[in-house]
């Protein structure tokens, strides 16, 4: 079902395929395990999904069984038909069925005294459609896999097993996909960052606590230089604080009260100290600001830090480098007069486009997140949230950007805008944000020396240009597919020497290039050359530059790049070429 869920009564042509899909897949499942008890199965991006409690595990390899027995449904050409039921005989119904969850469901989800439910020949789902009129309509499905999923998403509940699928309306749509789906898998940051010695997670450290290995932590260090150097060009001062404090201040800026969900319990020691790790580097900024009486002469003053954050996922929602537990953001805080916030705004969204265009982040697009409704979830005036709103939509505007609105999404203290990118799965994600707030200046009892000299307060802009090292390295890897280019890559070129005779010749290649700040490794293992390069390609190497006896003497080398492209040049011709790829960090 899907129904009396959230897409519910979706019309999208695509959604009705799917969510009949769904229906089929139940109906299959309950013919084959006849114990099965269903849960919910609602349409998603791409395919859809149905939560079964099966009486005896099932795996992967029952996917084909029951993906056949879907196909005779298919073939039987069963009408989806609905009907309306009192409450007690959708009751009785389910009751008879043994179908716990829709029974659940009934008691939780349907008001009033009518349950509309869907017959698909015996299956019987709860259910307000709408649904293609006959199993006939489906044309071109498949299951895909099974994963593990809490009842309601509550790990307090049992434990369902979930079978993931695709729907589509016709057969080349549907290979089209799988060839996606096979191209995304190639892509997976999980499995290139183990392939490539990128990073680990270990159970030891724990969950989502990400161990950056050799060649990932060169990766980010040139990602942190790239990042660091281009703020302080545009006028950024760098700090560094800790990943801590005391409780106390993060009562002040309150996270404490609005975050604490995603908080880490405080430390508490037996002299009373509470420190608590930080979820978010704002307080500590607001009290660099706040060392000195700051003037209008020194506003905007733009204080950035790449700082570690903590926040505690839940254990099953960890991913990667997708979901972690700390993650290092590349944030900012910009204390400026009212009167500069729009220009403040607007460099922000321009350096953050930057940084997209530099690092190769093509697809993104602008949400515009506003207040909820819910007044214990904000804090501030209606004034003040509408100037701060108005302020990021004109900054767009000017800017000829166009947006989308996302009501409810804002930040306790203010809006915001997201920089929501789609990554090799097509999933979306918050990659930067510029946010205006009103607020942590007022909390913090924040001023400045005005021109008149007076004592004004400054707005706050938090701004995260390139987004989290976790989150910017797992989409760059799904980007380039684990080949990054020349000047992010851990190593630029190997030399590999055709035989003993050429290794020392090899060295001194290397040497030339290390002195042009190229990393470098020279590959003088006694294997053949072949098997050399082939372990080259398979790190995705720029470039090879391999040595023989001819090379030796004429001072040149052979280079083979990525591409598969060879040409022989004099060393000092290739070693500018590939240090000039690198200083203009060339895509
Ligand atoms: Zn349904
Ligand atoms: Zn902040």
């Amino acid at each position: 079902m899907a129904e009396y869920a959230d897409h519910e009564g979706s019309a999208d042509p695509l959604h009705k395929l799917r969510h009949s899909t769904a229906h089929v897949l139940a109906a299959a499942v309950t013919e084959l395990y006849p114990d099965a008890k269903y849960g919910i199965g609602p349409p998603v991006e791409d395919g859809f999904y149905y939560d079964f409690a099966f009486g005896k595990p099932i795996s992967e390899a029952d996917l084909p069984a029951i993906e056949s027995r879907m196909r005779r449904i298919v073939h039987e050409d069963r009408p989806f038909v609905q009907e309306t039921l009192s409450r007690k005989e959708a009751v009785d119904e389910f009751t008879r069925r043994g179908q716990d969850y829709k029974l659940e469901l009934i008691a939780d989800k349907v008001e009033g005294d009518e349950v509309s439910v869907y017959h698909t020949g015996d299956f019987l789902d709860l259910c307000r459609g709408p649904h293609v009129a006959s199993t006939r309509d489906l044309k071109a499905f498949k299951l895909l896999r099974v994963a593990g999923a809490y009842w309601r998403g509550d790990e307090q509940k049992p434990q369902l097993t979930r079978i993931y699928g695709t729907s589509w309306p016709s057969q080349k749509e549907l290979d089209e996909y799988l060839r996606f789906l096979e191209e995304a898998e190639k892509r997976d940051h999980k499995k290139l960052g183990k392939d490539l010695k990128l990073f680990a997670v270990d159970d030891r450290v724990g969950p989502g606590l990400p161990l950056w290995l050799p060649a990932g932590a060169t990766v980010r260090r040139e990602l942190e230089r790239f990042i660091v150097d281009e703020e302080i060009a545009r006028g950024y001062l760098h700090v560094r604080t800790p990943d801590v404090a005391r409780i106390e201040l993060y009562e002040q800026s309150g996270h404490a009260q609005l975050y604490r969900e995603f908080m880490y319990p405080p430390m508490r020691f037996e002299d009373g100290e509470q420190l608590e790790l930080r979820p978010v580097n704002c307080p500590h900024h607001i009290v660099v600001y706040q060392t000195e009486l700051r003037s209008y002469r020194d506003l905007p003053l733009r204080i950035a830090e790449i700082g570690n954050n903590w926040r505690y996922e839940r254990s099953g929602t960890l991913v990667g480098l997708n979901r972690v537990r700390s993650f290092a953001l590349n944030d900012a805080h910009i204390f400026c007069a009212p009167e500069q916030l729009m220009d403040e705004v607007r460099e922000s969204i321009e350096l953050a486009t930057y940084f997209s265009g530099v690092l190769g982040i093509d697809e993104y697009r602008y949400e515009l997140a506003t207040r909820d409704d819910v007044k214990e979830k904000w804090m501030g005036d209606e004034q003040q949230w509408r100037e701060a709103q108005d302020a990021l939509a004109a900054a767009l505007e000017s800017m000829g950007q166009t947006y989308t609105i996302k009501a409810g999404d804002a930040a306790f203290y203010g809006p915001k805008i997201d920089f929501q990118v789609k990554d090799a799965h097509r999933r979306e994600f918050t990659n930067s944000t510029v946010q205006v707030d009103f607020q942590l200046p007022q909390r913090f009892d924040l001023e400045y020396v005005a021109e008149d000299g007076s004592r004004k307060r400054p707005v706050m802009v938090h701004r995260g240009a390139a987004g989290s090292m976790e989150r910017l390295f797992s989409y760059l890897i799904e980007r380039y597919a684990g080949a990054f280019p020349t000047w992010l890559h851990p190593v630029q070129v190997v030399v590999i020497p055709i035989t003993d005779a050429q290794v020392d010749y090899a060295k001194s290649i290397a040497a030339r290039l290390r002195a042009r700040k190229i990393r470098v490794e020279v590959d003088a293992r006694p294997e053949r050359m072949q098997r050399k390069i082939r372990d080259a390609q398979a790190s995705k190497v720029p470039y090879m530059a391999i040595a023989g006896g001819r090379e030796a003497e004429s001072e040149h080398v052979n280079v083979r790049d990525r591409a598969g492209k060879q040409t022989d040049e004099p060393l000092d011709e290739f070693a500018s070429r590939v240090a000039a790829e690198i200083a203009e960090r060339r895509r």
